[in-house]
């Protein structure tokens, strides 16, 4: 029908809105009047992603234009590949997890024996995401989760790295919400799952009860002819830990866990700081290949040379297998938590490949200001949507990732939005109160302090900075902060019922009536909706009740006598009207 030849407009990853304006033919101000109208304030360099383009050009009712997808040449590839014939067999990587307070810490520190380690490091490594123990003269490598604080992130980043999850359920507490989320992870990373039931030297343990109460939520033990083993121990005493640990084997055994090791080492890099006199610390799980002191390897946009390498105890290591955790220095700058690492032959190569993925990450549309899921919050939320605005510094880029990932998933039902101004790693700095100030935001700290003279700071600006050593703690915080953004539910309850039988005065305010009690009861402050032959022809508020021409409190169904009412509007009431009495109570909203 039309003549007018469609226009392709090509985009990598993302595209700015003056690019995206200047190829429409349309002015810059006209295509940001059109994001403002779908709730997002842009400015002329903002990054678009490619969904988010598409539905503004629909929304714009452009026709004659195609947006195609770009692929950039640099993708990461995937972490899943196909075993040769020559794979080995690997220890199983394990992630103990439960909800707050049942024990994984404990369980941790008694398995390996974590206190002669940290002996043994001399404090140098204050965070070991991952360790190894031997039992029966074979491997098995904890990822260490305590406190949630990898949880989230784990669950994004170290799904495929995750073997068998050890879910840890307090007898004397059953199960909580973080153990239904622990199931939830174990079964959407496909790994398989071993309950530990704990604290089974308590007087309230109830393993049975515990069984049952896990198996309402999916899990069905062994003993009750399902698949999931259960193993009943004390971690405090270090009761049945050995059975936990041949169970772990046995399930390794079963799954035939296998990884190469003639190819170029690759894994996954499970945390990462700064320390003084060393540069970056970066701990690593290897995955496949064989990982040597001296060779490049590149993660996300930087890479190292790896200079020392030491296993979980600070002990030096030549070279590291599958499944083993080691740290190393070298990385020319902190890589992320969650970034893929591969082996590369030399420092070109690493260094080409580095920038690679820096333009790579620059492309893709996770780099663009605005992706279509944030589209969609904000038509969603457009109007009524509430903003909580937060700046993170945390520890080391693990937490702060953590903690980034945890608030993420605080479900606000679409009603509020989460808005992280910024994160870093480090204190909380001066420059952190500044981004803070006047913005209604709150900054959390997670494992850092604040200097007394930026704590004061911050008071005399009115910006709030709470710190946290517990992720649940800080959640809990945000959560009720989002909650008291959130509108007051209200909340009414019906009290009684009384039929008039008499008015006796009628001013524009007030009313003066009298009746009898049909059901429940009338007092002093309740509301009322007066109905006339059922239609509803008002609200009233009692401000006082009589009965034989005294004040009572109250009047209770079959009783007769009279109201003072207050009234918005004037309401003519008649004898035979009905009203209705409720409470009406304005109740803090919960997520
Ligand atoms: P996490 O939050 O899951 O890491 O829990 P923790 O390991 O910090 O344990 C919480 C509390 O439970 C601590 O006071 C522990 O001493 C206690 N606890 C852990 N395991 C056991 C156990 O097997 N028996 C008893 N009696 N207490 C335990």
């Amino acid at each position: 029908m039309s003549d007018t030849q469609e226009k392709v407009i090509q985009i990598a990853g993302s595209i700015t809105v003056d690019e995206l304006a200047s190829a429409l033919g349309l002015s810059v101000t006209t295509l940001i009047g059109q994001l403002f109208k779908e709730g997002i304030v842009a400015t002329i360099n903002q990054r678009l992603d490619y969904d988010t383009a598409s539905i503004i050009i629909e929304e714009l009712g452009i026709e004659n234009v195609k947006l195609e997808k770009k692929n950039s040449a640099t993708k990461i590839s995937d972490n899943h590949r196909e075993l040769s014939d020559k794979a080995v067999e690997r220890p199983p990587v394990v992630a103990v997890m439960g909800h707050v307070d049942h024990g994984k810490t404990t369980l941790l520190d008694t398995l390996l024996n974590k206190k002669t380690v940290e002996h043994e490091a001399g404090g140098i490594t204050q965070h070991i995401s991952a360790y190894q123990l031997e039992h029966e003269g074979r491997k098995i490598t904890f990822l260490d989760t305590p406190g949630h604080e990898a949880f989230a992130a784990i669950r994004q980043h170290g799904a495929m790295l995750t073997d068998i999850v050890v879910i840890v359920v307090a007898a004397d507490d059953g199960v909580k919400p973080q153990t239904v989320e622990a199931i939830k992870f174990a079964q959407s990373a496909n790994a398989k799952i071993i309950v530990a039931i704990n604290k089974i030297d308590r007087e309230g343990a109830d393993i049975p009860r515990t069984m049952a109460d896990l198996s309402q939520h999916g899990l069905q033990p062994e003993e009750w002819g399902g698949d999931i083993t259960m193993v009943p121990i004390s971690a405090k005493l270090g009761q049945n830990l050995n059975k936990l640990l041949d169970m772990i084997l046995l399930i390794a055994d079963m799954e035939e866990l296998k990884a190469d090791v003639d190819i170029p080492a690759e894994g996954l890099v499970i945390e990462s700081h700064m320390e003084t006199g060393k540069g970056s610390v970066v701990n690593l799980l290897v995955t496949g290949g064989e990982l040597k002191t001296g060779e490049f390897i590149v993660a996300g946009s930087t890479y190292a040379k790896i200079r020392t390498m030491v296993d979980f105890k600070g002990r030096p290591k030549g070279k590291a297998l599958p499944s083993t955790p080691v740290t190393v220095t070298g990385f020319k700058e902190l890589p992320d938590f969650g970034d893929k690492f591969v082996e590369v032959a030399d420092e070109k190569t690493a260094r080409r490949q580095a920038l690679l993925n820096a333009q790579g990450a620059a492309d893709a549309s996770a780099s663009a200001n605005v992706t279509s899921s944030d589209l969609l919050r904000m038509m969603n939320t457009a109007d009524n949507s509430k903003v909580f605005n937060v700046l993170i510094k945390g520890d080391v880029l693990g937490s702060v990732t953590s903690v980034v990932d945890s608030l993420k998933m605080i479900d606000t039902h679409g009603e509020i939005t989460l808005n992280i101004v910024a994160t870093g790693v480090g204190d909380v700095t001066e420059n952190d109160v500044y981004m803070a100030t006047g913005g209604n935001t709150v900054i959390y700290g997670f494992n850092v302090t604040v200097p007394t003279n930026i704590a004061k700071m911050a008071a005399r600006d009115n910006v709030p900075i709470r710190c946290y050593k517990v992720i649940y703690e800080l959640l809990d915080d945000a959560k009720s902060e989002m909650e008291n953004l959130l509108d007051a539910e209200i909340v009414e309850e019906e009290v009684g019922e009384m039929k008039i039988e008499g008015v006796f005065r009628t001013e524009k305010t007030s009313i003066i009536a009298g009746g009898e009690m049909l059901t429940g009861k009338v007092f002093s402050s309740v509301l009322g909706r007066v109905f006339h032959n059922k239609e509803e022809i008002g609200e009233v508020e009692v401000t006082s009740v009589q009965k034989e021409k005294m004040d009572v409190p109250e009047l209770v169904a079959g009783e007769i006598g009279g109201l003072a009412l207050k009234t918005e509007h004037k309401i003519n009431l008649a004898i035979g009207d009905r009203i209705k009495f409720f409470t009406r109570e304005e109740k803090k909203r919960k997520l």
